[in-house]
């Protein structure tokens, strides 16, 4: 395993955003939590607290579910024409662009990820969503329908729909891409005219913060997005629980996404999920192993395994199963490990330690029920919460390993011998976020593709991600999709209004 060592200088704006005291967004000002508490954020790379974090909680939540009743209900905001609201968003993305080296270390230094990563994938896709979502702003619209209405003889109508924005909305987000889940949520609820409260990870909250900097330079009103930094069991909790909420958008693990469904049930405010994930990587006999491996191993190993699509199930036909394994063994190997911060590294550390004592113990259950590490298997160093790129074998489908999300570098590797035995397989989980095909054969792939009950299936790629294509979960894995038209539509209550002439 080698260890990358080239540091990133911190620019001066990181340094003077760290060395701040900081504070959080509630109605356009710049507040500390009621109680006066904060919490450590760490650098995951050393497991030293970089800076003190606002602790919100019920009250904090209270006043910024206000400020963004009070904006919906009455401020600037809705005054704004549609046009208007698409130029502020634009205007905040070329903030961004103006920050991306900012936001690449914030993400680096909170998260763990390799800032050479951030730079290409987290903050260009996060700008690259904002600038999707603006130019929606003017083209949500309704439909005119031609209604017969039998029991009025002679009568006419004109009839036609609204889409108008779902109102306060609560957004609640997970530490795996902390900026571009902002943005997944922020995004298409500003398009319609939403007004927002966002709960970041507190593992992550700082480009959350950052962001909020630039939602104010570009001119937001007061109200329309607050940012209330805080735990999930108190201030997330708050959110989605508050009977002047609309809706809530969360993303994060299945369990957790349970307890928000009981929390909203008291309003029955709307609820979108995006959840958890065990996604299978097929890979056929006739697949071109050249491109194949490296793609199946980029499934499991980009962002540490901490995606909620991550391809951990590796099922490879039975007469190139030794092939696959071998060569993503080999491209386990290769991967550098080390701090984000470090241009040469390929992999940083896991986000948390408690993210570090979870996947050690899958890894231990695996191994106590018969699996095999091929390569990997613990972690590395004892400073900061790394973990070797693991493969392993001799898996089955009623293992831990297998059935549940390990949310880390750890891949199973399994032979199929015909494709109804791998759709079986492939479709034997409680979830079903995602999945990959790799073959040369394009009839099978669709064939496939029409059989796994999956919400993203990609065909020789995974992890490719756009503004304009559906993301979301079949089964346990969510309710609802991110970006697309289909985000938008879930931000919009649609309402019919029908006229005697
Ligand atoms: P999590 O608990 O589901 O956290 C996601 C978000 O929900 C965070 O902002 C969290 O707050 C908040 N939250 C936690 N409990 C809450 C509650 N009772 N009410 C309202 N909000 C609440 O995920 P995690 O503990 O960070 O990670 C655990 C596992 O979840 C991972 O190992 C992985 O399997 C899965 N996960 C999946 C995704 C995904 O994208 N599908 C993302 C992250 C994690 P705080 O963390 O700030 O306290
Ligand atoms: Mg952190």
């Amino acid at each position: 395993m080698s260890v990358a060592a080239t540091d990133t200088p911190l620019s001066p704006s990181v340094q003077q955003f760290l060395a701040t005291d900081h504070t959080m967004l509630i109605d356009g000002n710049w507040v500390t939590a009621l109680s006066g508490q904060t919490f450590s954020t760490l650098n995951p790379a050393t497991g030293e607290t970089m800076c003190q974090i606002p602790e919100g909680q019920q009250g904090d939540i209270d006043l910024a579910v206000r400020a963004a009743r009070r904006a919906f209900d009455q401020g600037a905001w809705r005054k704004l024409t549609a046009s208007e609201r698409g130029k502020l968003i634009w205007k905040l993305a070329d903030l961004m662009e103006s920050r991306l080296e900012d936001f690449a270390q914030l993400e680096s230094l909170d998260n763990g990820k390799p800032v050479a990563i951030a730079r290409v994938a987290d903050v260009p896709l996060a700008i690259d969503l904002f600038r999707y979502m603006a130019g929606w702003a003017t083209k949500i619209e309704g439909h005119t329908i031609p209604i017969s209405v039998p029991n009025a003889p002679g009568a006419q109508f004109h009839a036609y729909t609204l889409r108008e924005p779902v109102g306060v909305v609560g957004q609640i987000i997970p530490w795996n891409f902390p900026l571009l889940m902002a943005a997944w949520k922020l995004g298409p609820a500003l398009a319609v005219g939403c007004t927002i409260i966002l709960k970041p990870a507190e593992q992550t909250p700082l480009s959350a913060l950052l962001l909020g900097q630039l939602f104010c330079e570009a001119g937001f009103p007061p109200g329309v997005v607050n940012i209330v930094t805080g735990f999930g069991e108190t201030a997330g909790a708050a959110l989605a629980a508050h009977p002047d909420v609309d809706k809530v958008a969360f993303t994060g693990s299945t369990e957790v996404g349970k307890l928000i469904l009981h929390a909203a049930s008291g309003n029955l405010k709307k609820v979108t999920l995006e959840l958890g994930g065990k996604s299978p990587t097929l890979v056929l006999a006739d697949a071109d192993l050249e491109s194949s491996i490296p793609g199946v191993a980029n499934a499991i190993f980009f962002n540490h395994g901490q995606c909620c699509c991550a391809g951990s199930r590796i099922y490879a036909e039975k007469s190139i199963f030794d092939k696959v394994v071998a060569g993503v063994a080999d491209q386990a190997k290769q991967i550098k490990i080390g701090p984000g911060m470090d241009t040469q590294t390929d992999m940083g550390p896991l986000v948390s330690e408690e993210q570090q004592q979870r996947v050690l113990g899958y890894l231990e259950a695996g191994m106590n029920e018969g699996a095999k590490a091929i390569t990997g298997g613990g972690r590395v160093g004892e400073r900061g919460y790394f973990i070797e790129p693991t493969v392993l074998v001799n898996t089955n489908q009623s293992m831990k390993v297998i059935q549940e999300e390990i949310f880390g570098p750890v891949v199973c590797a399994e032979p199929f011998t015909d494709l109804e035995e791998v759709v079986a397989k492939a479709n034997g989980s409680i979830y079903g976020l995602a999945a990959s095909i790799w073959t040369k054969d394009i009839g099978k792939a669709h064939r496939l593709a029409a059989q796994l009950r999956a919400g993203t299936v990609w065909i020789n790629c995974h992890n490719i991600f756009d503004a304009a294509l559906p993301f979301g979960g079949y089964k346990q894995s969510g309710w609802g999709r991110e970006m697309g038209h289909d985000a938008l539509e879930l931000y919009t209550e649609k309402k019919a209004v029908c006229i005697q002439v």
